[in-house]
């Protein structure tokens, strides 16, 4: 896949690379060195409709295809994705910025929801009773849902989207995804391995585009369901415009995760969790770690250790094997990441380390800001309350675990959340006791294994069901049941009463 500033990056429909007829397009940058390095299509309505289209026309076939079929399909993509799980990492590399290790630990991760789709004629098994009545037995099936699409944020560019579109496909449905338009490529690269396994055309379409495209796949009658993960307020709104047209709907917001530390707890292990959860992939990780709850005298055991660690943190090109941090996604956000420290300064927070200033030599139109540290942050300011998706790591100070967790009960994300200590007693209460959807326990970013099941509460997420994982299988389906007797001279006659069990 070539990749220059006059390059458009194409739509992926109905197994070709189908060049857009919109005017429309995005730049896609490389936000180490600031450049633009490709253009992408912005999909129109039309676009849309000629990938639900397709995949409308090869959800025939392919609800049909044996369990069989689907599944060594399935495992001949898991295959090729995983012999190209380099490529798949730079390409990322190149557009989002993360490091490259960072970016092949996304890989693996998105691999672990395919290996977990190849198990498809397990997962879809049904149930049955035998004799729910005399000589009638039951059973239940998990029939597809149809054409589902899949709307993806920028900052996990390979893994989320595989969160949805293998799973989805395994359990019988056809797929249109709109990834992120920041970081586009490495989507058409999947889509285009996943035709080579073996997958039948127009069963996985890929639509570039912004808010026309997604608009459209909200209210296009041919869309049975919708899965999305971004930012609080779209999923709000893609939750609430999806249910309006009559979709079945799991949207996935932001969050702002908070890690609290007892003062028994193992101090250098947790700072080092706390920077490496901070600070990696320069914080624009839905389960980051954005708030230290230091519990009586923890912070001040904790706080210069993280100090340390942080003076030493390499922030660099992610294609440089030394860097350990890269950019962030574009200027305009690296500037408001810097803003929420400004007004956090500016509201009394100390700030510890201060990266705002951060040049990187030989880099210096890339998007980048050094790891900031605050201290004394209070709950009423606004980079206490909102998230900030960037390598800020604020810390409030509480003096006993009932404040600490009263800080993450009224909060209004509720994603990840840590605890670090040595007390079996207190880790145990506070998983019970925590308002948030995926705990850690002395492991600062718990992200369910592939199968669990991922997912948020309170803002985190708008819907019933997690994504991936036995929750993932219950949204791409729909459960039937059938009641079956054969023919018995013993049961004719007309009966008008509703029937009883004998
Ligand atoms: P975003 O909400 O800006 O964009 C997500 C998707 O929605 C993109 O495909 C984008 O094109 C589309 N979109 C953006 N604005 C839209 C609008 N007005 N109408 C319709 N569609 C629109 O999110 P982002 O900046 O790409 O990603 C970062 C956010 O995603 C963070 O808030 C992060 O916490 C969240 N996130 C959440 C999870 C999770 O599992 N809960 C995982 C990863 C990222």
């Amino acid at each position: 896949m070539s990749t220059n500033a006059n390059d458009t990056l194409a739509h992926f429909i109905g197994g070709k690379l189908v060049p857009s007829t919109s005017k429309r397009t995005g730049d896609v940058f490389n936000p180490a060195t600031g450049d633009v390095q490709r253009k992408v299509a912005l999909g129109s309505v039309e676009e849309v409709d000629a990938a639900v289209a397709a995949a409308k026309k090869a959800a025939v076939d392919w609800r049909n295809a044996s369990l069989a079929t689907r599944t060594r399909i399935l495992f001949a993509f898991r295959e090729l994705a995983n012999r190209r799980k380099d490529d798949i990492a730079r390409l990322l590399t190149l557009e989002h910025g993360k490091v490259l290790s960072d970016a092949q630990g996304e890989v693996q991760r998105g691999l672990e929801v395919i290996e977990f789709a190849c198990g498809l004629s397990q997962l879809l098994k049904g149930e049955l009773s035998e004799n729910v009545s005399t000589d009638v037995d039951s059973y239940s099936m998990r029939q597809p849902v149809g054409v589902v699409a899949g709307i993806t944020p920028f900052n996990f560019p390979a893994m989320v989207p595989m969160w949805m579109y293998p799973l989805a496909i395994a359990c019988g449905n056809t797929f249109v995804l709109k990834p992120s338009e920041r970081d586009p490529s490495v989507t058409n690269l999947c889509a285009e391995l996943f035709k080579e396994a073996g997958l039948p055309d127009g069963v996985l379409n890929v639509v570039h585009g912004d808010k026309v495209a997604v608009d459209r796949l909200l209210e296009h009658p041919d869309v049975a369901a919708l899965s999305f993960v971004g930012s609080t307020p779209i999923a709000r709104y893609i939750y609430e415009t999806g249910a309006k047209h009559g979709k079945r709907v799991q949207a996935l917001g932001g969050a702002k995760n908070h890690m609290v530390v007892l003062p028994d707890a193992d101090m250098d292990l947790a700072a080092d969790a706390a920077v490496g959860a901070g600070f990696g992939s320069a914080g624009e990780r839905c389960m980051a770690i954005s708030v230290l709850v230091c519990v009586g005298s923890a912070a001040d055991k904790l706080l210069p250790r993280i100090k340390e660690r942080m003076a030493v943190l390499k922030v660099g090109n992610g294609l440089d094997p030394a860097s350990q941090m890269g950019p962030l996604i574009t200027k305009q956000h690296r500037d408001r990441v810097a803003g929420f420290v400004d007004a956090g300064e500016k509201d009394g927070a100390k700030v510890v380390v201060d990266g705002r200033a951060l040049k990187v030599p030989g880099h210096e139109r890339g998007f980048f800001l050094g790891p900031c540290l605050l201290d004394d942050v209070q709950p009423g300011m606004s980079v206490y309350r909102e998230e900030i998706f960037g390598p800020v790591l604020s810390t409030v100070r509480v003096k006993s675990y009932d404040e600490a967790m009263a800080l993450i009960q009224s909060h209004a994300y509720g994603n990840g959340t840590a605890i670090f200590t040595n007390d079996g007693g207190a880790a145990r209460k506070f998983q019970h006791d925590v308002p948030v959807g995926m705990v850690g326990v002395n492991v600062p970013i718990p992200v369910p294994m592939a199968y669990y099941s991922f997912g948020g509460w309170k803002h985190s997420l708008f819907g019933d069901l997690h994504i991936y994982g036995p929750d993932g299988v219950k949204f791409y389906t729909r459960n039937k049941v059938v009641i079956g007797r054969w023919p018995d001279p013993r049961f004719r006659g007309v009966d008008l009463g509703f029937p009883q069990n004998k």
